[in-house]
């Protein structure tokens, strides 16, 4: 069932707009759960790469762009908007709620300032995989429902190909639509987008729990990338989902050799969106979106809760040390055990998420082979850390292993799918679809992709235009 309830807004927040389809689309992949739950299981796979492409319509669809601004690395940025990306409408859901498919690479809209409206296979593949391999990892994100692939050539550095994402999310709704209404002065639109988005996403919250909200999740998610080793790269509040989930998949990556100051975005040459900055960044663009409120929630109000950022942000970080480390109790020593393996592991540069699913192994610890004295002195402070929990070390390394992932989209990963994409081999897609929906397990024949990445591999350049 289509409900949609965007389109209710006042008529300066989005603009109808068909999309421009692209030539030769070949559907590459359906994620037939999210098909199946916004009910269009049983129509044919053509019927749907169709409605995709812009081509046919389903009954009580939609073809809308949104309008809205933001800041982008730390300077406002005026207006933005969806510059690519068509909403075909909202989906009532019977046990996910509302799910908008919103297509990306659609055409041009009257958001797309000088961009050509289209997204390029390369940037695709990262975002449909990284969509799922969030999802995987148990952190909020926008998810998937398609992947197609063009042959229409694309302008970027090079000459690539046209493809589109068929993305889900309850609401497209980001930090800058409000700092839009805010500060093009709109206060008609501000206050229809506000009732909007605590009727339909909070509801039974006043505007000041609302806002409470937003920040505890967005704290939430901060602490949940630190966690796993993501780099969003272009954490501009444009790119902030105000139901705190990731959003807009550009120049992404994880760690791989650690570098607390990793900065994933080779346009970001201040490093602003360093991977050991985002937690700053994450209230930082809370910041810009409270202060949209100024005239609805007195100041004194819309500090505290800024400031509960901080308090939610250390609470949810040390759980996740807690489940990361193994440690059943808490500790006030925890945190600091924590930041100081982090900063050997830096030093190092050891394989991040490779080193903390050999930490959960019963035998790794007492292993000789582990190298390098900084190392070995801080395994002996966890050896006797692990002695105050009294518990078995079978039940440790099975917590553990649930909470340290074996497999990440290591970049060369990617781009082994976007090779083999390119040449229409579909079957590594799926191969990894398979592995990343699940990072936690084993996967018999994908070993060699869960240790460091090798040196050849390593560093190569991540195009950021997408
Ligand atoms: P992004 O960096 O992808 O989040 O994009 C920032 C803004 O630029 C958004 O308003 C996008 O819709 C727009 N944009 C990015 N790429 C294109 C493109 N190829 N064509 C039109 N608009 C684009
Ligand atoms: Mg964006």
């Amino acid at each position: 069932m289509l409900e949609n309830s965007f389109q209710t807004l006042p008529e300066w927040l989005h603009a109808e707009v068909d999309p421009t389809p692209v030539a030769g689309a070949r559907l590459i992949h359906v994620q037939s759960g999210m098909r199946q739950e916004i009910g269009l299981g049983m129509i044919p796979d053509a019927e749907l790469l169709a409605w995709l492409n812009g081509e046919k319509r389903i009954p009580g669809d939609q073809r809308i762009a949104t309008r809205y601004a933001g800041h982008q690395f730390g300077v406002w940025a005026g207006q933005l908007g969806d510059g690519r990306a068509i909403s075909l409408g909202e989906f009532l859901t019977p046990t996910r709620g509302r799910l908008e498919v919103q297509v990306k690479g659609a055409g041009p809209t009257p958001f797309s300032r000088r961009g050509d409206g289209r997204a390029v296979l390369r940037s695709s593949v990262r975002e449909y995989l990284c969509s799922i391999a969030m999802k995987g990892l148990g952190i909020p994100t926008s998810e998937v429902l398609a992947l197609v692939a063009g042959t229409e050539p694309v302008e970027r550095e090079t000459t690539e190909t046209a493809a589109l994402v068929a993305r889900v999310f309850p609401t497209n709704i980001r930090f800058g639509h409000f700092e839009l209404c805010r500060h093009f002065n709109r206060p008609g639109e501000f206050d229809a987008l506000t009732q909007y988005t605590r009727e339909l996403f909070f509801p039974e919250c006043t505007i000041e729990e609302m806002l409470r909200e937003i920040t505890r999740r967005t704290a939430h998610l901060m602490a949940a990338w630190q966690d796993v080793g993501f780099c969003h790269g272009v954490m501009n509040t444009d790119n902030f989902s105000i139901l705190g989930f990731t959003l807009d998949y550009g120049p992404f990556g994880f760690l791989e050799d650690t570098r607390l100051d990793h900065v994933c975005n080779h346009s970001d040459h201040e490093g602003r969106y360093a991977f050991h900055r985002q937690p700053d960044v994450g209230v930082w663009n809370l910041e810009r979106f409270l202060a949209c409120f100024r005239d609805l929630v007195p100041v004194e109000q819309l500090t505290s809760i800024l400031d509960a950022y901080f308090f939610d942000f250390k609470a949810e970080t040390e759980r996740r040390i807690r489940l990361k480390l193994g440690f059943e109790t808490a500790r006030d020593t925890d945190s600091g055990l924590f930041l100081d393996l982090l900063r050997i592991l830096h030093d190092q540069r050891i394989d991040y998420t490779w080193f903390f699913r050999n930490l959960a192994r019963t035998d790794w610890i007492i292993n000789p082979s582990v190298r390098g004295e900084a190392l070995q002195a801080w395994l002996k402070r966890y050896q006797e850390r692990l002695v105050l929990e009294g518990r078995n070390d079978a039940d440790r390394s099975r917590a553990m292993i649930q909470n340290n992932p074996k497999y990440i989209l290591r970049n060369y990963i990617a781009q082994e799918v976007i090779e083999a994409v390119s040449r229409g081999s579909e079957r590594e897609l799926l191969d990894w679809i398979r592995v990343l929906e699940r990072p936690h397990d084993e996967h018999p024949g994908f070993e060699r992709y869960a240790g460091p990445t090798p040196d050849s591999l390593k560093d190569f350049e991540i195009s950021c235009s997408s």
